[in-house]
């Protein structure tokens, strides 16, 4: 080895692909891992599924629902559902919680279409579903796939009707329509971003006229025929409803060499199943131990189950309440002493859209956890961006652990951007930092991400918790 290299491996950042060099015994635990990682999405595709779902691990790991305990004491595991679509879950430190507690935040919400409050309608022989999109999405990528439809019809007396139809094998799946390339000349002069507009996005739900000659609509009421009868609604309960339209794709295995996850929901419930999983492994902590799974943070975090409502300050003090130590102003301190990993998708480097990347600081799958300092679009704006001292400390965790990890940005300079919920924790005095799990085709119905990343954050989240 010559003297320049030797000196170029003690002074560059060298960044590497983490299959390589990586033993069977290794990647196996890698693709075991993952394999319950493609579980856990296709057992829910939706916040309250995967809030559902995530109660159902805790309980199984034994966490108790807040509410069901009166004191607590370090090594003690509880959970709070704040309605059925967040969930916050803590793991009692033995350090006085005054110190501060460690904080992963991730969201279960994903970009989909939403049915609008009165959605049905009859055209030419066809019954259909009205939608509006929730979140950012190419609104082109919803057509001609099979779509699911998820969630709840709550009837005015509070009755709640679970809905999920389009999974199983058995269930017809739904699809939006588009125009065969034939007549597509005009459709095709459009923008992108117009080549099939909102008010384009109709699901295709029914076809068979009710079989009777007097009564208008025919294919509408037998539509609403059938829902009566296999869930006891009429057409005004879909006023109280909230009914999602997602793929229908299970999440698999990608690539010949298995390498990769493709699935619906990555952003973020990969980040909702690192975490949690973490949060699973961590007995005793010195620092008390805290899991975000927040909603509406594709529609900017607003609403009582968004982070920007108060009910997690609400958790923390009831944590402090029965920890039998809280006082006036101790909720600030705590905050103020408390750490946070913001965990949320980043933009892998995608080699066919290379452009919108900065080579140099662009995440890339397979390097491991990406660590984005600041996200914010035009100079930064809106982030929360972290500080150099905080970098140092997380710097610190991943290398002494042997962790892969990257640091990058969202894109190249003013191509863009985008946010996190990293700044509303910052804004209560946390240290934050966003991370996750590099994505490709985000926000799209199948999103692509690497195992090796996956796992990278798992171990990642495993050793936060553990500071
Ligand atoms: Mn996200
Ligand atoms: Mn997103």
């Amino acid at each position: 080895m010559s003297e320049g290299t030797d000196l170029q491996k003690k002074l560059f950042n060298n960044k590497k692909n983490g299959w390589e060099e990586l033993n069977n015994e290794k990647r196996q635990e890698i693709f075991d891992y993952c394999n319950s990682y493609m579980d856990f999405l296709n057992n829910g595709k939706t916040e309250r599924e995967i809030v559902k779902e995530s109660r159902r691990i805790a309980e199984a790991n034994g966490f108790t629902d807040i509410k069901n305990m009166e004191y607590l004491k370090p090594g003690d595991k509880v959970y709070y559902v704040n309605r059925e679509k967040s969930m916050y879950l803590a793991v009692i430190g033995y350090d006085s919680i005054e110190n501060g507690i460690n904080v992963i935040g991730s969201h279960a919400d994903s970009p989909r279409l939403d049915l609008k409050p009165n959605p049905l309608y009859e055209d030419d022989g066809f019954a259909f579903f009205k939608t509006q999109y929730y979140g950012g999405i190419k609104k082109y990528q919803w057509t001609t796939i099979p779509l699911a439809i998820h969630g709840v019809i709550v009837k005015r007396n509070g009755e709640k009707i679970e809905i999920n139809i389009g999974e199983d094998q058995n269930d017809p799946i739904f699809v939006i329509t588009d125009l065969l390339p034939h007549l597509a000349q005009e459709q095709m002069q459009r923008k992108l971003s117009e080549g099939i507009k909102g008010e384009e996005l109709n699901l295709l739900i029914g076809s068979i006229p009710y079989n009777d000659k007097d009564v208008s609509e025919k294919v509408k009421l037998n539509i609403l025929n059938i829902l009566n009868k296999k869930y006891g609604i009429t057409e005004v309960d879909f006023l109280s409803s909230e009914l999602e339209i997602v793929p229908a794709f299970r999440a698999r295995s990608m690539g010949f060499d298995n390498s990769m996850v493709a699935a619906y929901g990555q952003d973020d419930k990969i980040c909702v199943y690192t975490s949690l999983t973490a949060l699973m492994n961590i007995q005793n902590p010195k620092t008390t131990a805290v899991c975000i799974i927040s909603d509406k943070e594709e529609i900017g975090s607003m609403g009582n189950t968004g982070m920007e409502s108060h009910v997690f300050d609400t958790f923390v003090s009831e944590l402090l309440n029965k920890l039998g130590i809280n006082r006036p102003n101790l909720l600030d301190k705590v905050f103020c002493n408390s750490k946070m990993l913001s965990a949320d998708v980043d933009a892998g480097l995608d080699p066919t859209f290379a452009y919108v990347a900065e080579k140099n600081n662009a995440s890339y799958l397979g390097r491991g956890i990406a660590i984005s300092k600041y996200t914010g679009g035009r100079g930064k704006s809106g982030s929360s961006d972290a500080n150099a001292e905080f970098v140092a400390y997380i710097r610190n965790m991943l290398e002494s652990n042997n962790i892969a990890y990257q640091i990058a940005e969202l894109g190249k300079v003013d191509l863009g951007g985008g946010g996190t919920i990293a700044y509303i924790l910052a804004n209560k005095g946390m240290d934050v930092i966003d991370c996750g799990v590099p994505v490709l085709s985000m926000h799209a119905p199948y999103e692509v991400t690497s195992k090796y990343d996956v796992y990278s954050a798992f171990l990642a989240y495993k050793a936060f918790f553990r500071m």
